[in-house]
This record gives structure tokens, C-alpha cells and sequence, in this order.
């Protein structure tokens, strides 16, 4: 069978990743987590007192730092496990402004173009399908209601003991959304061969198997 790379795109906590990992644990394929990767950098900058609107010294910290992926959900930044920090509030409330700068994106464009060449690979993120990879056979753009999402953020934020409100939450989403699709270079957007999966009213499984589905059809 021919190993395929499958794209799934959309905007802020819609499930992609935990989509994108059960797809590639039943294909026996490699994911990447590309937002990750743009958190693995936020997280450096803040530790080290770096403005998230300084595109210069942003790029400048990238190109001495490591980001390594060690199986499905592990990261490590220059060879320290720090794939719990990058999830942080204050990461996440920082990561699109980092995300926004073009000199930023270039760097980690080609970082990910470097593991895809593995092939066989599940990608997740904002402008897979349109900027990354847009040669990939089976392009999904995963979206749900603003309030589904929320509330499924909200329950594993609960669960993990952060306090927040629901309020909170759908605000951040949409300001995250906001940010995402507003900036100039590579936003997000739904690639014109890209297939919409809504999963408002889908369970988990459903929609893993409905990409499975879809991409066994391209892997022959
Ligand atoms: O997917 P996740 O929510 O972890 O991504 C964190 C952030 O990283 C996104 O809100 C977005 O600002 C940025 N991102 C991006 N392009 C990608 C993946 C993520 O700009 N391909």
C-alpha cells in the first residue's frame, strides 16, 4: 500500500490532535504536531524574556534552539522533555503572536517539511493543506461550533484542575481563531481540495474513522 500524507487543518481546539493520533496510531503512521512546535518556541521566548512582537530576536532564538519529537507525544526543547510547559495558559495565550511572524513561520515551514519527508505521516495545524504540504493526498479541515469546542476545552482544563470560566475559554478560542486567520503570511484557510469534517455532532471515533476511510481510498 502507498504511505500517504494526510493533512488535517482547523481552526483552535476543534480535536485535531487527538484525531490525528488515533488515525496515525491505526495506519502505523508517524504524527506531527506542527502547533507544538510554535509553542515549543513560545515557551523558549517567555523563558527567557523575549518579546513575542520581536520578529528578529524570535527568529534569531529559533535558530538556536532544538525541537525534537520523540514518538507521538513527547517534545523535547534543546533535549529536555517539555511537552506538559508547552500546554500552559500562558503559552497558549501567547503562541498566535508568535505564530503571526513571517521570518518565524518560514524557519518552521521547513523544520516540518524536513520530518515529512519520512513519509506515511499525520500533520496537524493551521496551513498544512495550504502552505506546508499542499502536494498532500488527503487534506481534511476539521471544524466544530465555537461553543463545542469550548466546552471540550473546558472539561480537560477542569480535569487537569486549571481554573477558568467557560466565558474565558470561548473567548480565547475566538481571539486564537482571530489572530490565526487574520495575519497575512499563511493564515489559516481551508485548502480548496481540502474535505470538511464538522464534529459538533460527531463522536471521536466517528470522525477517526471517517478519515481512515478516506485515506485508505487514496492509498492504493
Ligand atoms: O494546534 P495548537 O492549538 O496547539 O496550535 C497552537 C497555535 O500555534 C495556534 O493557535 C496557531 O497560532 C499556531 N499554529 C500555526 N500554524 C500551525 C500550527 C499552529 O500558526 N501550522
Amino acid at each position: 500500500m502507498k504511505k500517504i500524507t494526510i493533512a488535517i487543518d482547523g481552526p483552535a481546539a476543534a480535536g485535531k490532535s487527538t484525531v490525528a493520533k488515533l488515525v496515525a496510531y491505526q495506519l502505523d503512521y508517524n504524527y506531527i504536531d506542527t502547533g507544538a512546535m510554535y509553542r515549543a518556541l513560545t515557551l523558549k521566548a517567555l523563558n527567557n524574556n523575549i518579546d513575542v512582537n520581536d520578529e528578529d530576536s524570535l527568529s534569531n532564538l529559533l535558530d538556536n534552539t532544538t525541537i525534537e519529537f520523540h514518538g507521538n507525544n513527547v517534545i523535547f526543547i534543546d533535549d529536555v522533555d517539555k511537552s506538559k510547559e508547552i500546554r500552559s495558559s500562558i503559552v497558549t495565550n501567547n503562541v498566535s503572536i508568535v505564530s503571526k511572524h513571517k521570518k518565524v513561520r518560514l524557519k518552521m515551514v521547513e523544520l516540518q517539511r524536513q520530518l515529512l519527508t519520512q513519509g506515511g505521516v499525520v500533520i496537524d495545524g493551521r496551513d498544512i493543506g495550504t502552505y506546508v504540504c499542499p502536494e498532500a493526498e488527503l487534506k481534511i479541515f476539521q471544524i466544530a461550533t465555537v461553543e463545542s469546542r469550548a466546552i471540550r476545552r473546558f472539561q480537560e482544563m477542569q480535569a487537569k484542575g486549571i481554573n477558568t470560566s467557560l466565558e474565558e475559554v470561548i473567548n480565547d478560542i475566538k481571539e486564537r481563531d482571530r489572530l490565526d486567520s487574520t495575519r497575512e503570511f499563511a493564515p489559516l484557510r481551508k485548502a480548496h481540495d481540502a474535505i470538511e469534517v464538522d464534529t459538533t455532532n460527531m463522536s471521536i471515533e466517528q470522525v477517526v474513522d471517517k478519515i481512515v476511510e478516506l485515506a485508505k481510498e487514496r492509498m492504493i
